[in-house]
C-alpha cells in the first residue's frame, strides 16, 4: 500500500479533490481474474455517475456516494465500469449509467444527483470521498467521450479495468488524458497580481491561469500566460502545489511567479480586470474583510492556497 495522504504533508492535500486515499492497484488492472474477484467480494462498492454528475444516497443528514453491487443494478443499465482502487473495506469502482439523469435512478427514493463542485463548496463529503469522486468523474468522462478510435474511427472497447481503450480494428491503444493548467500568482515585492473573469462572482479576484501547451515547460507556460493576459514579464517561477480539477480532467499546477516588470497591459478579451493588490489587501480578501467587499477564491480552489501561502510569508 502507498502511504495514505494524511501521512505526508503535501501542500496539494489542502486543496479540494487533493486527498484520495484509494490504493489504485495499478499493477493489478490487467489481471482480469483479480478484478472480477474484487468486484464480487464483500466490501465492493461503486461510485455511480449519470452523465457528469454523481448519484448519492441520502442517509439522514448525510450523503453517501457508495452503492453496493446489487444497489447499482437497481439504478439502471451500466455503460462502463472502471476499477478506481481499494480501501480498507474492499474494491472501489466507478460506474457510468447508460441513461441520462431524468431517466436514471435519480428519481428513486432517497437518491439525489449533485454536481461535484457543489459537494465540495458546501463541504458535504469528507476530503477522501471528494478525491475518489474526482478520480471517477475524470475517468468516466474520458470513456464517455472517447468511444471511437481517434486513429481509424472504429468503436473502441474498455480495457485494463478502465485505464485504457483498445481499438479492435487497428490495434491502437488509448489512455485516459489529464490536461495540465498553470495557475500562478505574480508577485512584485509587497504586491501580487490578481485578475477577474466576467463569469466570476461579483468582487472576486483570483490568480491568472491557462492551459499548458504541447512542447511547453511549466515555467514557459507561466511566463507566456502572464505576458498574454497582463503584459508583464516574469523572472523566476516557483512550484507550490497541484490540484486535480475534475471539470472535466485537468491538473492545476500552482506557482509563484516573480515579476520583472509591473506596468500592466490587460487583455480585455480574457479578463474583465487585473491589478496589483497589497499583502494587506490580499489578507483582507482571504478573510472576507476587504473594505470594498472584494474577495478571493474559496479554500476549495488552489488559488486560495497560493494566495494564502504568499500572504503568510514573512514580508521581504
Ligand atoms: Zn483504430
Amino acid at each position: 500500500m502507498p502511504p495514505a495522504a494524511h501521512d505526508v504533508t503535501d501542500a496539494s492535500a489542502l486543496t479540494g479533490y487533493g486527498v484520495n486515499e484509494l490504493d489504485r492497484l495499478a499493477e493489478k488492472r490487467d489481471d482480469g481474474a483479480f478484478v472480477t474477484a474484487l468486484a464480487a467480494a464483500p466490501g465492493a462498492r461503486h461510485l455511480v455517475f449519470t452523465g457528469d454528475v454523481p448519484l448519492l444516497r441520502q442517509r439522514g443528514d448525510e450523503l453517501d456516494p457508495y452503492f453496493l453491487p446489487h444497489e447499482l443494478a437497481g439504478l439502471g443499465a451500466v455503460r462502463e465500469t472502471t476499477l478506481l482502487g481499494r480501501d480498507a473495506q474492499g474494491g472501489v469502482f466507478g460506474s457510468l449509467l447508460e441513461a441520462p439523469a431524468a431517466e436514471s435512478g435519480e428519481g428513486a427514493t432517497g437518491i439525489v444527483a449533485m454536481d461535484l463542485r457543489t459537494l465540495a463548496v458546501q463541504g458535504l463529503l469528507p476530503p477522501p470521498l471528494l478525491g475518489a469522486l474526482a478520480q471517477a468523474k475524470s475517468l468516466l468522462y474520458w470513456h464517455a467521450r472517447h468511444r471511437f478510435c481517434s486513429a481509424c474511427g472504429a468503436p473502441s472497447v474498455l480495457a485494463s479495468a478502465g485505464w485504457r481503450r483498445d481499438c479492435p480494428n487497428c490495434k491502437a491503444a488509448h489512455f485516459p488524458r489529464t490536461d495540465p493548467v498553470v495557475i500562478m500568482l505574480a508577485v512584485a515585492g509587497e504586491r501580487c497580481l490578481l485578475g477577474r473573469q466576467r463569469r466570476f462572482p461579483p468582487g472576486m479576484y483570483s490568480a491568472l491561469a491557462g492551459f499548458l501547451e504541447p512542447g511547453e515547460t511549466m515555467e514557459s507556460a507561466v511566463r507566456r500566460e502572464i505576458a498574454e493576459e497582463a503584459g508583464i514579464e516574469i523572472g523566476r517561477v516557483h512550484y507550490l502545489a497541484t490540484q486535480p480539477w475534475p471539470f472535466p480532467s485537468s491538473l492545476m499546477i500552482g506557482c509563484l511567479a516573480e515579476a520583472a516588470t509591473t506596468d500592466l497591459r490587460v487583455d480585455e478579451v480574457e479578463l474583465e480586470d487585473a491589478r496589483w493588490f497589497s499583502r494587506t489587501e490580499a489578507r483582507a480578501m482571504l478573510a472576507g474583510e476587504h473594505p470594498q467587499g472584494l474577495s478571493a477564491p474559496q479554500p476549495l480552489a488552489i488559488a486560495h492556497h497560493i494566495l494564502k501561502f504568499w500572504v503568510e510569508q514573512t514580508p521581504g
